[in-house]
């Protein structure tokens, strides 16, 4: 029989009653599973936090003292989390043991970086997977301890191999494939960190911030599972952001693309990436909500390869604030041959990933990650680009989407929908610099000014939803 694997992430690891929901769910889906688990909310942030700390104090009592007080304050938290869910006492003391073993390794990690005054970038990433590892002993030692058949599988263990890039890599699927899927073969619940996988000397590399995700995808694809399902503690993929809109709709289906492409342009719900590992197999993603025990098993949105399934267009309306556009006057630089070429270089030398470019006669607009903006400007104001007068920046920008498939067919209902989102906007008084549909088949985007993004939300939600 095939199986399901299942994603729970920070959301779902808030409290020491958490850990119920999960045992719960767990319970309710009688067969055998495996779990790949997210660090606990906020621990992700805090351990960035503490390995930057450590680092600029290198050397110093103060900073030292500040890492291993941050480590009690995990050792402490764990002990919560285990009283709170572990009624036995042997079986606590045994537990907090195994989680102190791990918790050390961490601590030596932090000590390290104290010695040596710098952070390489396998220190990095091993350092940050330690959220995860402390999940998933966590969430195994709990289950066992319920009587449920479990077992940790570290991805060294399972040899969940990557391209071995620190900080963003991804699966090597020909070499994870069969040791992975005979690594998690056999019964009962096997419990897999998220978030990293080894490279081929077995040294963790990160998946990207979120990517946890991306691992239950990943794995899920290793074994041909029968679907992903990840657990959130919303009603799956929204028609826009409730906080802006008042009254969003839940979407019952979208296609791999339109998930992608949503995630892309900022809905927080699945990493950008989760699909990707899932295309060729046609495993379906189905998103759940743990608040909503009694929905059981049955999933709010169904993400599958089903394409146009609905005769509205638009199943969604999302935005981003991580967005900058770099821009380059000149005459005739839309017309220059090998101005674009000598940009990416540029860029592309620095690790700076570009997002979009709109190109006119007298200007070449970049889109950019708001962080890399700086860093691009600086590279390409320095060096005299033929034909660039002038390189300006502006950050105070936000990419507002409508995202579905069939956005730019060439029937009545998809060749309006760009012209209509943008003359919604445009009619309730949001300034939008820039508009573009085309890049994909799936999703049409305008970029207006960051104050109004809340205002180009909710007008052009109204626009597609009514209000
Ligand atoms: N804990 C990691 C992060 O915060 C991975 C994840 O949550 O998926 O980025
Ligand atoms: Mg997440």
């Amino acid at each position: 029989m095939k199986k399901i694997v299942v994603k729970f992430g920070g959301s779902n690891l808030r409290k020491p009653q958490d850990i119920d929901r999960i045992v719960n769910v767990v319970q309710t889906y009688q067969r055998p599973l495996i779990l790949v688990v997210s660090a606990f909310y906020g621990i992700t942030n805090a351990l960035i936090t503490c390995v930057q700390a450590a680092k600029e104090g290198a050397g110093t009592k103060a900073a030292l003292a500040e890492s291993q007080s941050y480590t009690q304050h995990l050792r402490r938290l764990k002990r919560e989390l285990i009283e709170a869910n572990v009624a036995d006492q042997a079986q606590r003391e045994r537990i907090e043991q195994a989680l102190a073993v791990r918790i050390d390794q961490l601590d030596r990690y932090l000590t390290g970086i104290h010695c040596i005054g710098d952070v390489p970038t396998f220190v990095y990433d091993a350092i940050l997977s330690y959220g995860e590892r402390l999940s998933s002993l966590l969430l195994t030692e709990v289950l066992q301890s319920r009587g449920i058949q479990a077992r940790e599988a570290l991805p060294e263990d399972i040899g969940l191999i990557t391209d071995g890039v620190f900080g963003n890599s991804a699966c090597d699927f020909a070499a994870s494939k069969e040791s992975v899927a005979q690594a998690l073969a056999g019964e009962g619940v096997v419990v897999v960190p998220g978030f990293y996988g080894v490279d081929r000397d077995g040294k963790a590399t990160l998946f990207g911030r979120g990517g946890s995700d991306y691992s239950a995808a990943s794995i899920a694809c290793c074994i041909a599972a029968e679907s992903l399902d990840v657990w959130k503690d919303v009603d799956g993929f929204l028609s826009a952001d409730p906080g802006t809109v008042t009254t969003p709709r839940s979407i019952a289906q979208l296609n791999y693309l339109e998930a992608a492409e949503l995630s892309y342009f900022g809905a927080k719900i699945l990493h950008p990436r989760t699909v990707e590992p899932l295309f060729d197999q046609d495993i379906p993603i189905r998103i759940l909500n743990i608040t909503k025990p009694e929905r059981g098993l049955q999933p709010y949105t169904i993400i599958n390869g089903q394409r146009k399934v609905t005769k509205d267009v638009v199943k969604s309306v999302t935005s981003t604030d991580d967005v900058a556009i770099l821009k380059l006057h000149g005459p005739g630089v839309g017309f220059k041959a090998g101005i674009l070429a000598r940009v990416t270089n540029q860029l592309d030398s620095l690790g700076i990933n570009i997002k979009s470019v709109l190109t006119a006669q007298t200007a070449i607009n970049i889109l950019l990650a708001r962080d890399h903006l700086d860093a691009a400007y600086a590279a390409l104001a320095e060096h005299h680009l033929a034909g660039v007068v002038e390189v300006s920046r502006n950050a105070e920008v936000a990419i507002v989407a409508v995202v579905g498939d069939g956005v730019l067919e060439a029937s009545d209902v998809g060749s309006a929908i760009a012209s209509r989102a943008l003359s919604a906007a445009i009619a309730s008084g949001v300034r939008v610099c820039l508009a573009a549909a085309g890049a994909s088949e799936v999703a049409a985007y305008m970029l207006v000014h960051q104050d109004d993004t809340k205002l180009a939300l909710q007008a052009v939600h109204a626009e597609f939803f009514g209000a």
